[in-house]
């Protein structure tokens, strides 16, 4: 695994306890993530318990971290960012495209409804749902497959949240947002992309941008064809280009 990951030793859980509160007041609450809400649900959430063991001291670092199949658990606070871009409120219905280890789509079951996830690699899909069902959370359903399809049976979705860069946002997710309903995506092919913000209001789409970002590839039929540029396969996916701070 990468430099980041250290094998954690005596005295863990408190550690790890202290690591996330500091994880919460640091890279959160001080850059700009206000709501109560998303701040308590990254607080209930055991971050370490989505990460590779060898991970598990660094599970609260500012940083994304590898979780195998080149692909990595996004940065807190990018985590925070589109969480808190979607405006959950307990009734909605969310999807999630690249479930990766699963953590994103904890925090999201904690402020939603109902949250469906799909994962390209069938790999990470399984270690997932089992990871989430081990834990407890009962509200969420994981499948495997192209994520850019979305899931027509389930929709219209509430709140779309995809965690890989594509080209464009694919079209089919934004016909499977609800009236009033609201996409994050990263999009573009540079070596960072553009978070937007998608909302569909009295049948129009309006979108914006929020913020710069790195993210793996989006796979299928609306992603990238392997390789994808070199830059955004060294491993800082997942994060915000506002990395400012530090441990
Ligand atoms: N939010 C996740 C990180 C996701 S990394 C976490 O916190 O752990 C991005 C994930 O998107 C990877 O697991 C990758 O396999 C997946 N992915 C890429 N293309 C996809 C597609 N077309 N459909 C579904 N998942 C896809």
């Amino acid at each position: 695994m990468g430099s980041a990951c250290r094998l954690g030793s005596g005295g863990e859980s408190e550690r790890l306890e202290e690591a996330r509160r500091e994880m919460i007041e640091r890279q959160l609450r001080r850059r700009g993530i206000h709501s109560p809400q998303v701040l308590d649900a990254m607080r209930a959430v055991p971050r370490h318990e989505f990460v590779p063991a060898d991970c598990r001291a660094a599970a609260h670092s500012d940083q994304p971290l590898p979780i195998g199949l080149g692909q990595t658990i996004s940065q807190p606070l990018m985590v925070a960012t589109m969480t808190e871009a979607l405006g959950l409120i307990p009734r909605d219905r969310v999807l999630e495209i690249g479930t990766g280890s699963g953590y994103q789509t904890a925090v999201l079951s904690l402020l939603a409804g109902e949250v469906y996830s799909i994962e390209y690699l069938p790999e990470l899909a399984e270690a997932a749902r089992q990871r989430l069902a081990r834990l407890g959370f009962t509200n969420i359903r994981v499948r495997e497959g192209d994520g850019g399809l979305g899931w027509p049976e389930a929709a219209p979705f509430d709140a779309i949240l995809v965690a890989a860069a594509a080209p464009e946002p694919p079209a089919p997710l934004i016909d499977q947002l609800a009236e009033g309903g609201r996409m994050v995506i990263p999009a573009g092919c540079g070596a960072y992309q553009e978070l937007l913000r998608i909302e569909r209001r009295a049948g129009r789409i309006r979108r914006s941008t929020l913020d710069w970002c790195r993210f793996v590839p989006l796979r299928g039929r609306y992603g990238w064809e392997q390789p994808f540029p070199t830059e955004m396969e060294d491993g800082l996916a997942g994060q915000s280009r506002h990395r400012t701070g530090g441990r």
